[in-house]
């Protein structure tokens, strides 16, 4: 079984029931769940691959503005699952393409999305290592 990092969005923090019950309806098991508050320099780090994007303060000033729910997953093929039941990036095309995945549900916008889901097995790794290190506050 593999493992893969989850992350409920601040605009999602009134949904995180009913996320977390989404989660269990599709088999998949949580092994580690933390709410905390991203500084500035800790969302840094987590989203370094897009500074200089033109959706990267945007991103900053949305993902330090509440509190976040970092969740890691275990089931068959977990990175890839999870990535289908978030559905795609952009909330908009979401609500066209994929009607029932939980961004299309939940969120708002383009960067107002809901959700998060490591892409990649190292990415679920650097990324679970981040959020679960003291650097992320309670
Ligand atoms: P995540 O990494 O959060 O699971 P993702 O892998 O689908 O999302 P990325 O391309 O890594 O998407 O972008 C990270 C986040 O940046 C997105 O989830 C979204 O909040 C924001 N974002 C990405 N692209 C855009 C865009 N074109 N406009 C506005 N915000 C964006």
């Amino acid at each position: 079984r593999q493992r893969t990092f989850a992350m409920i969005k601040p605009d999602s923090y009134t949904n995180t029931g009913k996320i977390i019950d989404a989660i269990y309806q599709n088999g998949f098991v949580i092994s580690k769940l933390k709410m905390g508050r991203f500084s500035n320099e800790s969302a840094g780090q987590f989203y370094g691959e897009h500074r200089g994007k033109s959706f990267y303060n945007g991103l900053i000033d949305f993902m330090t503005s509440d509190v976040v729910t970092g969740i890691e997953l275990v089931a068959e093929n977990a990175v890839e699952r999870w990535r289908q039941l978030i559905g795609p990036t952009k909330t908009s095309v979401a609500k066209v393409q994929n009607p029932n995945t939980i961004r299309a549900i939940f969120g708002t916008d383009d960067t107002k999305n809901a959700v998060h889901g490591s892409d990649s097995g190292p990415s679920w790794k650097r990324e679970t290592d981040s959020f679960f290190s003291p650097n992320v506050k309670h």
